[in-house]
């Protein structure tokens, strides 16, 4: 039976070899580790995650995917080297019951595109976060999250804040079917931790940083309310603009009000 795709899930299905091998590669699996991936839809990264020895946890939100899963890994789930899940990966707490507190993980996955803000704010900020992640997002995102124009916003801090984002490779849209209308990148987010938040709070970081990108135009001392002086105390540009300061920059800020 032939599935037909769902734009409303994002149904863009992985159809190059090229690619598929890039994603693994970058997420440097090794056998019997942990891998979380979100949407497996027919299975095409399944194999490869499984090929190289990982434990696959899949959490798959479209029901008629489920059952040719089952029967395509029926080997892998009876020897207990694949764990499929029903359900919608943005409600975290599902796939981590089956991740052991003490276990590292990482996250690899072709997610459907309308749900990459709401993954990396879900899974990033998590107390079991994983160690790494690589996933497809659309090409002008993943150059924004890596601030190529040297220009960071308010998703490239909201991602280093927990880890070190790298594109892999680009990935071009009739890598795809259907083929999105948009080009894609790999993304990979490695050392994720929050050792940026042993001597910030979280919540103050992130409240100063809607704070400072509030009105991109403005001055970071107008959008924040503070005198520019207070900025040239801390060593930071009096006049820079929100789009000009790295991570330890909000950080200095953060723990000088
Ligand atoms: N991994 C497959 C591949 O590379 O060919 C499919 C990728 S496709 C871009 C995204 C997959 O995520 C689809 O199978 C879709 O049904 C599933 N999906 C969409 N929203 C989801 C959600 N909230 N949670 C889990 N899976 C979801």
């Amino acid at each position: 039976m032939s599935i037909y795709a769902k734009k409303s899930l994002g149904q863009n299905f992985l159809a190059s070899e090229g690619a598929l091998r890039k994603i693994v590669d970058a997420a440097k699996i090794r056998k019997d580790e942990i891998v979380l991936e979100i949407g497996p839809g027919k299975g095409v990264l399944t194999k490869e995650l499984l090929g190289l020895g990982a434990r696959v946890i899949a959490i798959e939100k479209d029901h008629r995917l489920i059952a040719p899963l089952q029967v395509t890994f029926e080997n892998d789930i009876r020897e207990k080297r694949f764990f499929l899940i029903e359900g919608d990966a943005l409600d975290t707490p599902t796939p981590l019951s089956l991740i052991p507190k003490e276990e590292s993980y990482k996250i690899v996955a072709n997610i459907p595109y309308y749900i990459t803000g709401n993954f990396l704010r879900s899974y990033l900020t998590l107390d079991q976060q994983p160690s790494t992640v690589v996933i497809l997002v659309q090409k002008e995102v993943a150059e924004r999250i890596v601030a190529k124009d040297k220009k960071e916003s308010l998703l490239s801090i909201s991602v280093k804040a927990y880890g070190e984002p790298k594109i892999v490779a680009k990935v071009p849209r009739g890598s795809f079917v259907p083929a999105p209308k948009v080009d894609s990148a790999i993304l990979a987010i490695e050392k994720i931790s929050k050792e940026n938040f042993k001597s910030v709070s979280e919540e103050k970081f992130f409240s100063l940083l809607r704070k400072g990108f509030a009105h991109k135009r403005k001055l970071l001392s107008t959008n924040l309310g503070i005198k520019s002086d207070t900025l040239r105390q801390i060593g930071l540009n009096p006049s820079a603009r929100a789009e000009n300061l790295a991570i330890g920059d909000w950080r200095k800020i953060v723990e000088s009000l």
